[in-house]
Parts: C-alpha cells; structure tokens; sequence
C-alpha cells in the first residue's frame, strides 16, 4: 500500500484561510454585537435615558460625573474641597494647566510611585456605581467605567506626547477574595483598558500572599501596616507599568504594590484608577 504524504498547506493559502476565519469571526462578532443592541439598547445606568454612543450611560449623566478638578500631580488628591466648586477642568486636562504644587501629603513623604491618573472625583455617583461592579457582578458597569477610564487614559497620552507604559498591572486580589466574587474587578478594568491602548496586559506578575482586612476598614496609618508584604512579584516586571486599581484612597495598597514591582526591576510605576478620594 503506497501512503500518498499529509500535504502540507503553502504559506499563503494558510495565511488567507487565517485571514478569511479572523474576516468571519469578526464579522459574526458584529452581527452578535448588534443584535444584541437591537434586544437590549444601551440605556443610561443613572436615569435610565438611552445611551449614548453604545455604553449604558446618557450624554446628561456623563457631564455630570463628578470630575477631579485641580489636583497633586504625583497622588491625584484633589485640592479644592468639593465638586460644588464648578470645577470645569478635567485630570486630564490638568497637564495643559499651569503645574500644581504637591500636595501636603506627598511633600511630607513622596510616594514610590511616579504619578496617579484618576478618572474621577470619589463622590456621589462613584460610590454607588463602584460598589455595583466590586459587589454586584454588574458586568456592564464594569464595562462602562473601563471605558470611561479608557477616554481619560486615551486623551491624556494625545495630551503629554510621552510614551505609554509597557505593560498593565491589575492590582491582584487574593484567592479567597477572588473565589468569593467570581472576578477581579481591576483585571476587567485593564482588560479594557489594554484593548483601548494596546498596552499588552500582565496580570500574573503578582500575586497576593495573604488575606487582608478591607483597607476601608482602617484608618490610614492601619491600612499601611495592614497591606505591608502583601504582595510577591512573581515575574520578571518591565520597566515601566501601570497598576489598575478601582478606586484610591490613601495610596497605601498601590504604594506597597510599587516597592514589590520595584524591587522585581521595574523602575516607572504610574497607577491608574477610576477615581480618587477627596
Ligand atoms: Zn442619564
Ligand atoms: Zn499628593
């Protein structure tokens, strides 16, 4: 019996069967995307108006968003008391604005971290809408903050001209924690955010080493020690990250966070997060 040979496939006969396949999945994506549009418009997940632009949030509600107005350059903490300041500047607009002093926190003790990039000002609706994705499972708040997150990422890098960081860092959640919800919220945020920026995401770099008290918990000389060696990095880290995180507060987990990524090499550590508390 004569075994005819496994023919192989030329190079480009593969190459456009690849193509043709990325062509049809792509476009069968598409098709599901719209109907799923058709079946469930976007609708505004604050009043209820139809979305703009595809995301479950109107063009009303979007302004409204509490934005962070001046702030330190290095921590992102906001200087003027409240939104009620009509504040019409925006983070990211902040690096056309004149430079602004540190604020009193960072002079007495810089953090190890390069900058902070918040989106928005920890106030009323962040709260309820944060608490949706961290709590709730609402996929689709997840969806609209990592885009929202994206818009402020996106127009600040047109607006610096500096390069974007190398890799993308989601700050880990332990493996109970994690197992308890189902998800890492700051993961699916990145995910997002690297597919806006095309800065590839690395979220197995680190990992948590023990179970912490909620850093809401505590105050913050408690919320250092309570996340001291928290983390271990696992991975040779690039040069220049960011860490994606929800929301920032006292910076004591993102700061903990940088020493571990520095200590594994990186040497720029920039974070990223949806907002930062006043
Ligand atoms: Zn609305
Ligand atoms: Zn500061």
């Amino acid at each position: 019996m004569v075994h005819k040979p496994t023919p192989v496939p030329n190079r480009l006969s593969f190459t456009t069967g690849l193509v043709a396949r990325h062509c049809l999945s792509r476009s069968v994506n598409l098709i599901v995307q719209r109907s799923i549009a058709l079946l469930y418009p976007p609708t505004c997940v604050l009043c209820g108006a139809p979305g703009e632009d595809d995301r479950d949030l109107c063009a009303g509600c979007r302004d409204d968003l509490p934005s962070l107005g001046a702030c330190c350059p290095r921590c992102a903490q906001p200087f003027a008391p409240s939104r009620d300041t009509k504040m019409t500047l925006t983070a990211s607009s902040l690096v056309d604005a004149a430079p602004q002093p540190l604020c009193s926190n960072c002079q007495r003790q810089t953090p190890p971290f390069e900058r902070c990039l918040a989106a928005y000002r920890y106030e009323d609706p962040l709260p309820g809408l944060v608490a949706g994705i961290k709590f709730k499972s609402k996929l689709n708040l997840i969806r609209l903050l990592g885009e929202l997150l994206a818009d402020v990422v996106q127009t600040d890098a047109e607006r610096r001209d500096k390069p974007l960081p190398q890799a993308l860092v989601p700050v880990p959640l332990h493996l109970r924690r994690l197992r308890a919800r189902g998800y890492n919220q700051a993961l699916e945020i990145a995910r997002i955010l690297s597919r806006r920026t095309g800065v590839p995401l690395l979220p197995q770099c680190c990992r948590r080493t023990r179970a912490t008290q909620a850093q809401s918990e505590l105050d913050e000389r408690h919320r250092h020690l309570n996340i001291r060696g928290a983390f271990e990095a696992i991975a040779p880290m690039p040069r220049h990250i960011a860490l994606i995180d929800d929301v920032m507060t006292t910076g004591a987990t993102v700061s903990e966070l940088t020493r571990v990524m520095t200590a594994a090499g990186c040497q720029r550590v920039e974070i990223w997060a949806l907002a930062r508390t006043p």
